[in-house]
């Protein structure tokens, strides 16, 4: 796997793909500025080699025409300000007007492309359009982990026009280190905890994720569709009647593979989806009609403590209850404080995909945690075991 270390950029151009698909406000105004602060570690190495760096980058979704809102110059101010240097900026992204930007490029300077998907051709993966892009730079790095899993010109294409000469940044390295710790080379136990909504969104993970983990805790709204196929009461419960077979045939496969699966035995119980509902805390398997499980209940909670902290490898993939509402929050918090502990004792944590990054996120796990996935899709894919076309792209010569 090659990473920009194995470069030395002195005098060469980097044609650089980032993910600063970043939230503005009505103002233009970076309101979140972490996707450019996780490429800065990655442009800083290019510009002290002495190299310059060509960004690219999509914002929103114009879809393939010109747009003020979502042009990039927005950003470009912010971007200056976080990497240190200021950022020259070209209103395209193909050709003369870029070219001739690039051209003019000196070691350690930085020019931003305009928005990548004011073309069409971008995301339909176009080669003439890549062959455009790829005049752009000497080397082609990809450090945009949230669109590895598109077949898009400047995430996968345009690699085949840098024979030799393509890498890993340093986010998506860490991003693929990450997940190879989880599936491959993690220190056993190796834990997955999957909650969230619905089993028919997890059940590619989960059957993926059965060869490689020792113990698998299922949480929030998936527990009531296994629960109820097992014969248990779940009273309003969020169920999933059809997938109820796939339930119990993951119950069996888990068996047949030796995985302990962990499912919730108590629940916070509310008579209505509201944050002012009333709440009691009952059996998983006994909740009364009228009533539904929102969150885990204590005595899960103890079950699911003991097994995250003897776990030395751990992935969290979605909350144990609607931890949006403060009620049924404690779970999802608990199950969070855990990992902390967890990984303060060595284990390596990882949390990635979906509701899980915002829950953390919200309540300050982020850096108690060993990583945070920067990739929503791109990590769902990765963890039901598919090939990102975007590394795929880098790997081959
Ligand atoms: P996901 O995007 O699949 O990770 O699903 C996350 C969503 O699942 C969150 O919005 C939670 O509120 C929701 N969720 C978690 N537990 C439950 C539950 N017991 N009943 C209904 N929704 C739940």
């Amino acid at each position: 796997m090659k990473t920009i270390d194995d470069f030395n950029f002195d005098q060469k151009k980097a044609l650089i793909r980032v993910d600063f698909n970043v939230p503005l406000d009505a103002e233009f105004n970076v309101t979140d500025t972490n996707r450019i602060e996780a490429a800065k570690p990655t442009i800083i190495k290019i510009l002290e080699d002495g190299g310059s760096a060509v960004l690219m980058s999509h914002l929103g979704r114009p879809k393939g025409q010109p747009n003020d809102a979502m042009s990039l110059k927005h950003i470009c101010g912010k971007v200056s300000e976080i990497i240190g240097v200021q950022v020259k900026f070209v209103d395209d992204c193909v050709g003369s007007k870029a070219e001739e930007a690039v051209a003019e490029l000196k070691g350690g300077e930085v020019l931003l492309l305009e928005n990548l998907r004011f073309h069409s051709e971008e995301t339909s993966g176009d080669v003439e359009f890549a062959k455009q892009l790829s005049k752009l730079g000497d080397i082609y790095v990809n450090d945009a982990f949230g669109t590895a899993h598109r077949a898009h010109a400047s995430t996968t294409i345009v690699a085949q026009f840098f024979p030799g000469l393509k890498c890993f940044g340093y986010l998506l390295a860490k991003e693929i280190i990450s997940i190879e710790k989880v599936m491959r080379t993690g220190e056993k136990p190796v834990l997955a905890i999957l909650g969230g909504a619905k089993v028919s969104s997890k059940i590619t993970i989960i059957e993926n994720i059965l060869d490689k983990v020792d113990h698998l805790i299922i949480g929030g709204g998936m527990t009531y569709t296994f629960v109820k196929a097992q014969g248990g009461t779940i009273g309003d419960s969020i169920c999933e009647d059809d997938k109820m077979d796939l339930a119990l045939s993951i119950l069996e496969q888990a068996k047949a593979k030796g995985v302990q699966v962990h499912i919730p035995v108590d629940v916070l119980a509310a008579n209505d989806f509201s944050n002012d509902a009333d709440t009691q805390v009952v059996d998983v398997d006994k909740i009364p009609d009228g009533w539904q499980g929102l969150d885990a209940g204590p005595k899960t909670l103890e079950i699911f403590k003991e097994v995250i902290l003897k776990s030395k490898t751990i992935l969290w993939n979605g909350p144990v209850g609607v931890f949006e509402m403060e009620k049924f929050a404690k779970g999802t918090i608990s199950v969070g404080n855990f990992i902390d502990e967890a990984t303060q004792n060595g284990a390596f944590s990882l949390v990635g995909g979906g509701d899980s990054v915002a829950a953390v996120k919200q309540f300050g796990f982020q850096d108690k945690v060993s990583y945070v996935s920067t990739g929503g899709g791109a990590m769902l894919e990765s963890l039901e075991g598919k090939t990102l076309p975007g590394i795929a792209a880098i790997l081959e010569d």
